[in-house]
């Protein structure tokens, strides 16, 4: 579509110009993908964070296996969590008869009380915290979720809403969760039971072949925009004119570089929050040594909150008798964070749990930063973000995506938002005679 710009080749970006054919792409990075990206390292790849495809939409399933020619389906994850020098399975509640008595007791009476509670005064949860209280009872909750949560999203559990926890969190059935504590279940209770993964290439993989022929520029960052007169500005000092604008960058970095943006507009911009991520990759000369395809740390001496080995993930992804693994390491965005102390201690903290010497068996090891992982779903988020975009709407501007939208979505979702902003963006352009439509300009607010 002629007039059309795109800010980011991330998945949303993608999505956007395979719907909007002509469309122009501007990408920050030199690589494409953004978080869907995979890097090398001494033959295997590794993902920007753990990354697997658990997707239920069979258009975007067909999609990425046919782009992605080879891949491997896996029908039942192995998924532990490792909590004062123990292992035990994913997700704690449902596998409880691997608790000793009194754990098990008191998570099951708490459990126990915490439905017939909600039976007799049902009541909606308001944060996180009661959220969890209402599912998994108290001890749980304090024991496990709420250390966890301290490590991952870097903050107290009655800090984030509850409007991220669909499909990631399972609502506790007890009628499990009391099998589960009398023994193994046959079947697996993790969210993500199934998932497949490109047999090459990391997880970008699924994705790297469907960008061929698009009008890409890598290493273009936008820097300013003109919503008025419609241009954006680049850090080389280019300019390209827009009649629409499709934008997956953050939504505070759009709001930002926009010419003139009301205060109210960037005060609600400034609100938005997240998380960085460290990635710590080793490849080490052992062969195997964990059946996992990720696990979760909850001690909190322990550097990083969740560990995936990308050489569990596809049999070809590295020689034998060698293990690669990513330790993630999150803090929140206003949190420093010193690289090389945090490589050092990750690694040593991860030989002593996986059992590998440091000088003699590790073969290599890198690091990926991001500055951006997970948005933090605070109470601020959602109405920060619909005044923002409420905002935008009056321009010829439209948001998608991870950061774009500022929502907590898998990369499906991410690809989706962009074909729908493609065809938002034509539905505007073109009347039902297929005539073009004339771009309306209205002037900005404030
Ligand atoms: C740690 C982590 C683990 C995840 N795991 C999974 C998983 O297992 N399965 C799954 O399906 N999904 C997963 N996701 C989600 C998935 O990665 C995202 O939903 C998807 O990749 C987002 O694509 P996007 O295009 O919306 O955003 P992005 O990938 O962020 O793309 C935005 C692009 O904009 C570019 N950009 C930024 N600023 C500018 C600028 N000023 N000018 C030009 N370009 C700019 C960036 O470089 C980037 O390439 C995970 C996400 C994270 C963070």
């Amino acid at each position: 579509m002629q007039g059309l710009v795109i800010l980011g080749a991330g998945l949303s970006g993608l999505g956007c110009a395979l719907n909007a054919p002509g469309a122009k792409i501007f990408e920050a990075q030199s690589h494409l993908g953004g978080h869907a990206y995979s890097h090398q390292q001494d033959g295997v790849y590794f993902d920007q964070g753990a990354h697997i495809s658990h997707s239920k939409n069979p258009t975007f399933v067909e999609m990425i296996k046919k782009s992605a020619k080879d891949v491997v389906e896996i029908p039942k994850s192995h998924v532990q969590n490792y909590y004062q020098g123990k292992w035990f399975t994913y997700p704690v509640q449902n596998h409880l008869h691997e608790q000793p008595l009194e754990v098990k007791t008191a998570a099951l009476q708490d459990l126990i009380d915490a439905h017939l509670e909600q039976a007799a005064n049902p009541k909606t949860p308001e944060n996180y915290l009661e959220w969890c209280i209402a599912q998994y009872g108290d001890f749980l909750t304090e024991k496990f979720y709420k250390v966890y949560t301290k490590k991952y999203w870097r903050c107290e559990m009655q800090d984030l809403s509850i409007d991220w926890l669909g499909g990631r969190l399972l609502p506790s059935q007890l009628h499990k969760i009391i099998a589960g504590s009398l023994g193994p279940q046959p079947e697996s209770q993790a969210a993500f039971a199934a998932f497949r993964y490109p047999a090459q290439g990391g997880f970008f993989g699924f994705f790297e072949s469907l960008y061929k022929g698009l009008d890409i520029s890598t290493k273009m960052k936008a820097v300013e925009i003109d919503p008025i007169k419609q241009w954006v500005k680049f850090e080389n000092g280019q300019k390209e004119h827009y009649q629409h604008l499709a934008s997956s960058i953050p939504l505070n970095q759009l709001i930002r570089i926009i010419k003139d943006a009301p205060a109210t507009i960037q005060q609600a911009a400034e609100k938005l929050r997240c998380t960085k991520l460290l990635c710590v990759n080793l490849v080490i000369n052992q062969p195997k040594l964990t059946d996992n395809h990720w696990f979760y740390i909850y001690d909190p001496e322990v550097e990083f909150s969740r560990v995936s080995v990308p050489s569990n993930l596809s049999p070809v992804a590295l020689a034998e008798g060698k293990t690669a693994l990513q330790a993630e390491i999150f803090r929140r965005d206003d949190e420093d964070l010193n690289i090389d102390e945090l490589v050092e201690h990750a690694v040593q903290q991860l030989s002593k749990m996986l059992n590998f010497r440091v000088i003699e068996d590790i073969q290599s090891i890198n690091h990926i930063f991001v500055p951006r992982a997970y948005i933090l779903s605070d109470h601020q988020r959602a109405t920060a973000v619909s005044e923002i975009t409420a905002w935008l709407k009056q321009f010829n501007i439209i948001t998608m995506g991870l950061y774009g939208r500022w929502n907590y979505i898998w990369s499906d979702v991410a690809f989706h938002q962009g074909q729908e902003a493609a065809n938002k963006i034509t539905e505007q352009k073109y009347d039902s005679a297929g005539n073009i439509a004339r771009s309306s300009r209205i002037q900005r607010a404030g």
